[in-house]
């Protein structure tokens, strides 16, 4: 590995993975990490706050700075309050927008039906509220208790996988994307390089790579259909005689993952 992507990564392990772009990096962390090797201030990381401004100076040998100001008031631990994202369900059309928007996959619903937010997954970068055409998604206080250093590392962990993987598949989607597209696209070139260079993420394959991805794809994709398909039709079966919620719930999950899978 070589010497940047060394340093990158350990500015990387320093950011806190919301990859909310406030830092003035539409593409999140990583491309900040990038340009502060390349010379760029340390202190721009809104939600990492003093704390994360203190440890890149540290890190880098650099003057300490004062951080980028949050409009959120400053917790104890010295970062900015934490806030999730709520869809006030009732007033949700269905239009999928927010589902791209999240950089880390805290968003579930398909097309026409209300969309929910997985509050724990949730980092609160707001990303989401500005495609919502009915403007039916607050933000709230995340009243958790603060994360211990250790609760942290693995919580940024978790969000790189999450936002890794929304890459590699906005990757795949690009030439036949059938869903509105809400988000600019990412440019994978660094993370592409990145990720294979590094063991902790998954290896991160561009479009120029397209058969081999698409193979793999179609294969996977295929054999994934046909098993949705085959219990979808079980379930149909079975329900024709006699209802049974638990048997309900699970067959409009697998009716809505076909649902993604054919949007691909
Ligand atoms: S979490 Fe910090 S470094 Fe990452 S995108 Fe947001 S502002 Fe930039
Ligand atoms: S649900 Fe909205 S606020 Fe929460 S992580 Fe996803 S895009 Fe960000
Ligand atoms: S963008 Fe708004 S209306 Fe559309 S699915 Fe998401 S929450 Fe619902």
């Amino acid at each position: 590995m070589n010497a940047a992507i060394t340093l990158i990564r350990e500015i990387d392990a320093l950011l806190p993975q919301t990859q909310c772009g406030l830092c003035g990096h539409r593409d999140g962390c990583l491309p900040y990490a990038k340009s502060i090797v390349d010379g760029e201030d340390a202190n721009k990381c809104v939600p990492g706050g003093q704390p994360v401004a203190d440890a890149l100076a540290t890190l880098l040998q650099r003057p300490h700075l004062q951080a980028e100001a949050s409009v959120w008031p400053i917790q104890v631990d010295g970062r900015p309050q934490r806030m999730k994202a709520i869809i006030r369900e009732d007033e949700c059309i269905g239009c999928t927008k927010c589902i791209n928007a999240c950089p880390v996959d805290a968003i579930i619903g398909s097309g026409k039906l209300m969309h929910s937010i997985l509050t724990d997954l949730c980092t609160g970068c707001e990303l989401c509220i500005p495609p919502c055409p009915v403007d039916c998604i607050d933000l709230v206080e995340d009243l958790q208790p603060l994360l211990t250093p250790v609760q942290r590392q693995q919580e940024q962990s978790d969000l790189r996988q999450r936002y890794y993987a929304h890459i590699q598949r906005e990757e795949l989607r690009r030439e036949h994307r059938k869903g509105p597209v809400v988000r600019a696209e990412i440019d994978t070139e660094l993370f592409a390089q990145f990720s294979s260079a590094i063991k902790e993420v998954a290896a991160i394959e561009r479009l120029e790579d397209k058969t081999k991805i698409t193979t793999a794809m179609d294969a996977k994709t295929t054999i994934e259909l046909a098993k949705l398909r085959t219990q979808i039709k079980k379930l149909e079966k079975q329900l024709s005689v006699r209802s049974d919620p638990a048997k309900q719930q699970q067959l409009d999950q697998l009716q809505q993952r076909l649902g993604e899978i054919q949007e691909l």
